[in-house]
């Protein structure tokens, strides 16, 4: 008997959660409406009062066929007994965070991160009474000497944005757990498919939707996974209650993008290897940082963390800003921009966009120095990306 948890992932990412209506379609079908009609006033009561399980539903800030296949494709993949949809990365890890937090709670969180969560945890957090610690995610030790009585979360994203650095999910789950904190892992960089901080000892995991799971420049979408636990009791309410819900529509062209996730993920790691090792070896530049390569200062916990390497590369161009932008400026086929997980190759200057609102100082504390780029590869032919990386670097 074929139990839909124990199939392969490009079959679970096929036919996972997949509920047909009366018409039987063989695609899934996007329900595009807001609310639900009911048989009975008495039936609407059970509704509310949660006695009636799905694919009952009430509303569709909170509870969606369209989404609820998102959801569930999406827990399948993961090892998770539930998820939650929501309009966009931030928005997930926005009520990741603050779902699991009160007054005078404290969070402590890795430095290397993504610039919207290094807000959260930086800077809004601390306006609603939730004081915050920011430690060098690369030493569990840093982790450890952070932690307070009242720390209750620790959030990390591993490999980090931009310059993917690693953080090893497993010591600092320890830690958290060591302490009664929840560890919150953004696994955008890694991918469901080449990371899985859950059987590390997460507690729960986001993802921007936006990157790889759509992965065709299309729509903004999040999720947030984890136990049934964590995930219909905080999680749940905050989305119900403050609703950054993620569009029926966006929930279905995400899932369509999940059909083809393990394919185009594969092609553009395998990629992604080829341009590092081409990069790594190039006179003009001065490093890369991939965790697949042997020159990463943490291969071996990459090797014992991840699956595989990375869709992203980050390369430092000898000759600082100026050279950065030349070779970015001469390419063809790479786009300049900030987005990632792209079928579209990328690539961005975090120095001046993403990172731009960070002084010199706290950019050159996480890496970001002036000639560093991250290139997001895509599924273009390796050897065409090859020899636009190359012409552009003949420009610097
Ligand atoms: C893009 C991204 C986010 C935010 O996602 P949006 O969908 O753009 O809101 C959060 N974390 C990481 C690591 C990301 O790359």
């Amino acid at each position: 008997m074929s139990d839909e948890k124990n199939r392969a992932p490009a079959t679970m990412l096929v036919h996972g959660g997949t509920q047909r209506s009366q018409f039987k379609e063989t695609s899934e079908a996007i329900f595009m409406n807001s609310g639900y009609s009911y048989p009975s006033s008495q039936y609407a009561e059970d509704l509310f009062l949660n006695k009636i399980n799905k694919p009952a539903h009430n509303y569709s800030r909170f509870a969606n066929p369209t989404m609820d296949m998102f959801q569930d494709r999406m827990a399948l993949l993961e090892g998770a007994e539930a998820a939650r949809a929501f309009a966009t990365g931030m928005s997930a890890v926005t009520n990741a965070v603050m779902s699991q937090v009160r007054a005078g709670d404290h969070i402590v969180a890795a430095r290397a991160l993504f610039g919207g969560c290094r807000y959260v945890v930086e800077d809004l957090m601390p306006r609603f009474g939730v004081s915050s610690t920011l430690v060098d995610g690369r030493d569990p030790a840093n982790f450890e000497r952070a932690m307070q009585p009242n720390t209750k979360v620790i959030f990390i994203e591993t490999p980090t944005n931009p310059t993917l650095e690693l953080v090893d999910i497993a010591a600092v789950a320890k830690i958290a757990k060591a302490h009664g904190a929840k560890l919150i892992v953004d696994n955008v960089f890694a991918t469901a498919l080449f990371q899985k901080p859950l059987q590390l000892g997460a507690d729960l995991v986001t993802y921007s939707a936006t990157k790889h799971i759509d992965g065709q420049g299309r729509a903004l979408g999040g999720i947030v996974l984890g136990s049934k636990a964590l995930i219909e009791g905080d999680v749940h309410t905050l989305l119900r209650q403050t609703g950054p819900s993620l569009s029926p529509f966006n929930a279905w062209v995400l899932l369509k993008g999940l059909e083809t996730l393990p394919i185009r993920v594969k092609q553009m790691t395998e990629s992604a290897a080829k341009v590092a090792e081409f990069l790594a070896g190039h006179p003009k530049i001065e490093r890369i940082s991939y965790p697949f390569h042997p020159s990463h200062p943490q291969y071996e916990l990459a090797k014992r963390q991840m699956a595989s390497g990375s869709t992203l590369v980050a390369l430092e161009v000898k000759g600082g800003r100026e050279a950065a932008f030349a070779l970015s400026d001469s390419l063809a086929v790479i786009l300049i921009s900030n987005n990632l997980g792209d079928a579209k190759s990328l690539i961005t200057h975090p120095g001046t966009t993403t990172h731009a609102r960070f002084t010199e100082e706290v950019r050159l504390e996480s890496g970001i120095t002036p000639g560093l780029l991250r290139l997001s590869v895509g599924l273009e032919d390796a050897d065409d990306l090859i020899r636009d990386l190359e012409y552009g670097l003949s420009q610097v």
